[in-house]
């Protein structure tokens, strides 16, 4: 295992989108488990592969219910709204208070490639959703405008 150099908010990588994995192999894996470490280490609850600087879609998440890893998330339905703090652990000291669907619906393969459907609802809802974006070149601070004020946490949750 190895920690990762997790990048931060102005880093052009940020912006960039990730790339489905072709095959899963033991590559992916470890990548997977040093991503998983590297949350840890940092005490996030999820990590996108986007923000150690690989370019792979592939994310990990842990809320407190055990360890999901997940290549190439894809999700399939949202439903209800829900609005709540976040943080991130790419954009520091930040706390932002972030509108998303509180259940949604994912397709991913697991590490073993094999294919798993997962519905999800609340806080894991809305770490699958934080991650995804990240794959998508997105940051929390997108979601910022004048109207929306940021949040009063001294320590958010940080995806
Ligand atoms: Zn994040």
């Amino acid at each position: 295992m190895a920690l990762l150099e997790i990048k931060r908010f102005p880093d052009p990588a940020l912006r960039k989108k990730g790339e489905d994995v072709k095959s899963v192999g033991l590559d992916e894996k470890k990548v997977l488990g040093d991503m998983a470490e590297t949350m840890y280490i940092k005490g996030g609850v999820g990590l996108a592969a986007v923000q150690v600087g690989i370019q792979r879609n592939m994310i990990v998440i842990d809320i407190g219910d055990g360890l999901i890893k997940m290549i190439n998330p894809v999700i399939l339905k949202r439903e209800l709204d829900e609005t709540q703090e976040e943080g991130c652990l790419s954009v520091p000291d930040k706390c932002i208070n972030i509108k998303r669907s509180k259940k949604v619906v994912v397709d991913y393969l697991n590490e073993d490639g094999r294919a798993v459907r997962l519905s999800s609802e609340g806080l894991l809802a809305r770490v699958i959703q934080h991650e995804v974006d990240h794959l998508l070149g997105k940051l929390i601070i997108d979601y910022l405008n004048p109207l929306k004020k940021i949040c009063s946490s001294l320590k958010p949750r940080k995806l």
